[in-house]
């Protein structure tokens, strides 16, 4: 089989070309690596070190994760960008997952110093395998191949099977048995990853090993003098040495600055029709809601995280488990819950939901998971810890947030960007991501700094109240798509 030309009747992993095996267990251990590291994370940073951990304040601590999750999911507009003009997908992939074993194998070393190279070791090479290799998923089938979708949807099984057993297996190592050893493992997945990755190149289409469009040699000028005045920055930044909330407050000033300064530009652009500049509006709406969900999506890392080890009972049966495995619930739920939701899709028919609809559910559920967490910490203030059923029924209602808004935001991008500017939307959506994860460490920051049901409560508020403003902009939203759902 000549892989430049697609088999059509190529269907020999579940009815998908062979090729997405390989990419499904690249991804499998990549998201591995990343949910054991931020599995641990947080919980290895506030650890006294009498017990094997950095010893850090809570501020510092959360200040550190929302700049690392926020960082993973900005270099994938770099990452993306790299591939198409210089690497190509392929080698993109390669080189990712090379520096995020190297990353995790830097934090399994028992030594402070390690610790921060290894945080950007594992961002750089994130950015370089995550877009990428969603991509050539898309390349393995040729346009108007029906089996599109359910690869993708395939592929999402294989990120949460990932994100599922990687808590478990980092966790109880990390927790249990030695910090170092559980960023080992990760390590470990990730170079697994990476050889399964290299033996079935032979599936994979030969167009991805180049880029899609050459950089000319201008822009491979440009590329030399950014490479330097990034490596001179990250000097300055080195010799000033601004501490974590200094950078944490940088960061944010960046992405309020990267974001209004997009639109903005976006708007400027003399040359959209009436009917896109209306849905442009709609990518603004949506790309406030998206960071807004995420923002409270992604404290299960870390506030939620911090409530199941010094807050929760945590036993099933007699049996007591490391907090770290509450990690596991979200993907758990996704894997059980993702074919009901397709199914309630599909049974709905003409009336299913709109995008904006969908986004205010995820909205809502985000927020009352929150709710639900304020009580569990209300019933915990005296200082008692309370059953594992709190955080479990937040992980479940986040997941039906997760299920309402996440697969539906990505493809709404793609349904309401011009043409020309497909690729930047795509972007932006994870520069959405980005802005939720950078607000969910700012959150994380406060957990010792305010009562808990006062800071649970106030992310509820917060996130029921943008559900509710959403709501009533949804119709006039619709309107707006211009005959798009
Ligand atoms: N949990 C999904 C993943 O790890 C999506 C995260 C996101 O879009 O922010 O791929
Ligand atoms: N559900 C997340 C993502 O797909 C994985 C996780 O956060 O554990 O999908």
């Amino acid at each position: 089989m000549n892989p430049t030309t697609p088999d059509l009747h190529d269907r020999r992993f579940f009815g998908h070309p062979r090729g997405l095996a390989t990419l499904f267990m690249t991804e499998l251990w990549e998201r591995f690596s990343y949910y054991g590291t931020r599995a641990l994370l947080i919980l290895l940073m506030t650890a006294a070190p009498s017990a094997g951990g950095l010893g850090f304040d809570v501020p510092k601590a959360g200040a550190i994760y929302g700049l690392y999750t926020s960082m993973v999911y900005m270099m994938s507009l770099p990452g993306g960008w790299l591939a198409d003009r210089f690497l190509g997908l392929r080698r993109a992939v390669w080189w990712g997952g090379l520096l995020i074993a190297l990353g995790n194998a830097c934090l399994a070393v028992d030594d402070p110093r390690f610790f921060y190279g290894g945080l950007v070791v594992v961002v750089l090479g994130t950015g370089l395998l995550k877009p990428n290799v969603s991509t050539i998923v898309g390349q393995l089938y040729q346009p108007g191949d029906a089996r599109r979708d359910s690869g993708f949807s395939l592929f999402y099984m294989g990120i949460n099977l990932g994100a599922f057993l990687s808590p478990l297996a980092c966790g109880w190592l990390g927790q249990r048995v030695n910090w170092h050893l559980g960023f080992a493992l990760a390590s470990a997945g990730m170079t697994l990853g990476v050889i399964q990755y290299l033996a079935g190149g032979r599936h994979l289409p030969r167009t991805a090993l180049r880029p899609a469009a050459p950089a000319t040699a201008a822009e491979k000028r440009q590329l030399r003098f950014g490479l330097l005045a990034v490596a001179a920055a990250l000097v300055l930044f080195g010799t000033l040495d601004l501490t974590a909330q200094q950078l944490s407050d940088g960061l944010g000033v960046f992405l309020l600055l990267l974001s209004v300064a997009f639109f903005a530009w976006l708007f400027s652009l003399g040359h959209w029709t009436p009917v896109e500049r209306k849905r442009l509006v709609v990518v603004g709406v949506l790309f406030l809601a998206s960071s807004l969900f995420w923002c409270m999506f992604e404290q299960a890392g870390s506030t939620l995280n911090l409530f199941a080890q010094r807050s929760t009972r945590n036993s099933v049966f007699g049996f007591v488990f490391p907090a770290s495995w509450l990690q596991s619930m979200n993907a758990l739920f996704i894997i059980l819950l993702a074919p009901v939701f397709a199914w309630i899709w599909i049974k709905l028919g003409r009336r299913e939901p709109s995008s904006p609809a969908k986004f205010v559910c995820g909205l809502m559920a985000g927020g009352l998971g929150f709710a639900v967490i304020a009580l569990g910490a209300l019933a915990a203030d005296s200082g008692g810890r309370v059953s594992v059923l709190w955080l479990m029924a937040v992980y479940l209602l986040h997941t039906v947030g997760e299920l309402c808004l996440s697969p539906v935001g990505l493809s709404a991008m793609t349904k309401l960007a011009p043409a020309r500017i497909g690729g930047l939307l795509m972007g932006v959506w994870f520069l959405s991501t980005s802005v939720g994860n950078y607000m969910g460490g700012r959150f994380a920051s406060l957990y010792e700094a305010l009562p808990l049901p006062q800071l649970f409560g106030l992310v509820a508020a917060f996130g029921i109240v943008a559900g509710f403003l959403l709501a009533l902009f949804t119709r006039p939203t619709e309107r707006l798509m211009g005959g798009v759902k």
